[in-house]
């Protein structure tokens, strides 16, 4: 069945029940304690069309981590700030690695594969705070703005959380360091890049602040931030690059751009259409949410968009 693509609300209904009956929600990530606790089952999602009215089901109003979903925002910002020159300092080619791995890194002379891959996101915040000098402020400052929701914001439980266990970022951080590809003292870089994965954001907020992405560049209040081609570029770079190591199997599924986040948070985006965001905490093997990878496939095949 195809549903018109302007009744959302109908296809997220039949989506939540459908996400509802399905058994096998996989497990939040235990890494760090404070994501540990989220309860598999949650369930939310949003549908933002590109002049800003929304819809949702379930949990879709409730604050989540959004953990790497944020480094779709930072890299937005840094391409605003700096455009091409970025390109010299991390690439755009999927890893084929875990995304927190070290052994590329050794390879390929400290330059990170992708913006995506934690190695990547740390350079994208060092040159957002060598920028702006407060890469975590600018984000939520942005995300803010483009969702209308002035309360969203860092939770700091999880900031915390994540610098006590973040050895293995430190480890990313000062190696990269060594190849003279971070500005900033690693440890100033750390505490913006723990702050910035801590945004706790509702799926209605991060559908709204992805929604330049759905607008080529323009931001909610009709400036621009990216020209189109860098709109198409960190698409592009979502799709390609955007699920960790199983992007081919989500653009085989899901048919769109998408970033995901260890939180259970996907967002994803229609351009020109719309962007979704869905949210559930328990996560496959290769670290997307099991649900939400679900109800992106059943959207894509409920309504016929995709980029394809
Ligand atoms: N804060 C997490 C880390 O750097 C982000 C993980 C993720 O969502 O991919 O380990």
């Amino acid at each position: 069945m195809t549903t018109s693509p302007t009744s959302f609300g109908p296809v997220l209904e039949r989506i939540a029940e459908e996400i509802e009956r399905t058994p096998g929600r996989g497990r939040p990530a235990d890494y760090i304690p404070a994501l540990a606790a989220r309860d598999p089952r949650r369930f939310g999602m949003a549908v933002a069309e590109p002049d800003g009215t929304v819809y949702g089901v379930g949990d879709w109003r409730e604050p989540f981590s959004a953990q790497s979903v944020t480094k779709v925002f930072t890299l937005a910002l840094v391409l605003a700030r700096e455009g091409d020159a970025l390109w010299e300092h991390v690439g755009r080619e999927p890893s084929g690695n875990r995304f927190n791995s070290l052994v590329q890194l050794e390879y390929e002379d400290g330059i990170p594969r992708n913006p995506f891959i934690n190695a990547g996101a740390l350079v994208v915040t060092d040159r957002l705070h060598t920028r702006s000098g407060d890469a975590a402020g600018e984000l939520l400052a942005f995300l803010r703005a483009e969702s209308g929701n002035p309360q969203l914001g860092f939770d700091e439980e999880v900031a915390a959380s994540e610098s006590a266990h973040g050895d293995r970022n430190a480890a990313l951080a000062h190696f990269m360091a060594s190849y003279g590809n971070i500005d900033n003292p690693v440890p100033v870089l750390l505490e913006q890049y723990f702050r910035q994965c801590s945004v706790a954001a509702s799926c209605a907020d991060l559908a709204l602040a992805a929604s330049f992405l759905a607008r080529h560049g323009v931001r909610a209040d009709g400036t621009r931030l990216l020209t189109r081609s860098q709109a198409k570029q960190v698409n592009a770079i979502m799709l390609t690059c955007g699920t960790y190591d199983a992007a081919g199997d989500f653009a085989y599924r899901v048919g769109l751009p998408g970033k995901s986040g260890v939180g259970g948070g996907i967002i994803a985006v229609v351009p020109g259409r719309c962007t979704l965001c869905v949210w559930s905490p328990g996560l496959d093997e290769r670290g997307n949410s099991v649900a939400g990878v679900a109800a992106l496939d059943r959207f894509n095949t409920l309504t016929g968009l995709s980029v394809f």
